[in-house]
């Protein structure tokens, strides 16, 4: 159960593409966001231009990818969708974007990791539709200017701490996606089970929710895992005992806390007297990559009280100590 979209199975993905909503109605949750969207969306049809810019950020799962489908079927328009570790050089980005027709959005996953100099390229594609092609190489190589398609850049980022102070001034719209709360998931979960025709009752898809992390990526795979354990181990239909049954097999505990979740609790408090320690010396001790710490894991924890970050590193909560049944000399607490 990796939130991580980067180990996605092949199945996964499938299932991520049957279970996206299509329109706004279908998307749940992030209302805020939605409404903007849907009023520069309207707009935008209206003066018959591309939409602005929009950067969408926030931890893996909660519907950057989406939501720029969406908007692309809101604004009746084509996307084609690529990621900033693939743009490679800024020949890559050329060739997509001559390819764009008007109003065409272009979305660029992990925008924080395109390399400078494809950024910089960008720069002019997004502000005057216009970038230079360098033609032939050595003594006769000149420049010459193209003028593309007006299109809508959408970026989405785990991490926009790392984006660029230029970068992010040239996104119009930006919006910051927020974990669900179980009352949304539960909405999303039921969807989904209809969906996959899938019998479940309103509390055996609230059980699924409330402990998926909110994250609906993780409520999804939750409940495919959890449609196995109840065709294999019920009647087919999940209710609260399957589901609870299902979780707990799958390791995810009562407070929806994962595996990697609460080893990283639990080595700070036993190797580290509860911190502060730095993040890369938790990444060393769990084996986990420093970055996936830093975008799925620890805004989750700190979201709900469990881990502070502070000048000196990242420190354990009273919270934390409570979950693991410790106190705190790290020792059982009784
Ligand atoms: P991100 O791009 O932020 O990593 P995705 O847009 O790929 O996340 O969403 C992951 C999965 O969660 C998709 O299968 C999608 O259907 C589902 N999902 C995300 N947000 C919502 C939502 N608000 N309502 C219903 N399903 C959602």
């Amino acid at each position: 159960l990796d939130p991580n979209p980067e180990r996605l199975s092949s199945a996964e993905r499938e299932l991520e593409k049957v279970l996206r909503p299509q329109a706004f109605e279908d998307f749940t949750g992030q209302q805020k966001i939605l409404e903007n969207l849907k009023v520069f969306v309207q707009a935008a049809k209206l003066r018959g231009e591309a939409l602005d810019h929009v950067l969408l950020h926030g931890p893996p799962g909660l519907g950057k990818t989406t939501l720029s489908h969406i908007i692309a079927n809101e604004m009746g328009s084509g996307i084609k969708i690529t990621s900033g570790p693939v743009l490679d050089k800024p020949g890559d980005l050329a060739g997509l974007l001559t390819n764009l027709e008007e109003g065409d959005i272009l979305f660029i996953d992990e925008i924080h990791r395109l390399s400078p100099l494809v950024e910089e390229y960008l720069y002019s594609a997004m502000e005057d539709f216009r970038i230079d092609i360098m033609l032939e190489t050595g003594p006769n190589a000149r420049s010459v200017q193209i003028t593309l398609n007006p299109f809508t850049l959408v970026g989405a980022t785990t991490r926009s701490g790392l984006l660029t102070a230029p970068l992010r001034a040239r996104f119009g719209i930006n919006a910051r996606l927020e974990y669900y709360d179980a009352k949304l998931l539960t909405t999303i979960v039921l969807r989904s089970a209809s969906i996959l025709r899938t019998p479940i009752t309103e509390e055996g898809a609230y059980e699924i929710a409330r402990r998926s992390r909110g994250t609906p990526r993780i409520a999804n795979a939750l409940l495919r895992r959890t449609r196995d354990f109840a065709q294999i181990k019920g009647d087919g239909k999940i209710d609260v005992p399957i589901a609870q049954y299902a979780l707990n097999a799958l390791n995810v505990d009562e407070h929806g806390l994962d595996e990697m979740d609460n080893r990283i609790l639990l080595t700070i408090i036993e190797k580290f007297k509860g911190g502060p320690v730095g993040i890369k010396t938790v990444a060393t001790a769990v084996g986990e990559d420093e970055g996936t710490i830093e975008e799925v894991y620890e805004p989750f924890l700190i979201q709900e009280g469990y881990l502070m970050r502070t000048s000196r590193g990242r420190e354990c909560t009273e919270l934390a100590y409570r979950h693991l049944g410790k106190d705190k000399n790290g020792s059982l607490s009784l």
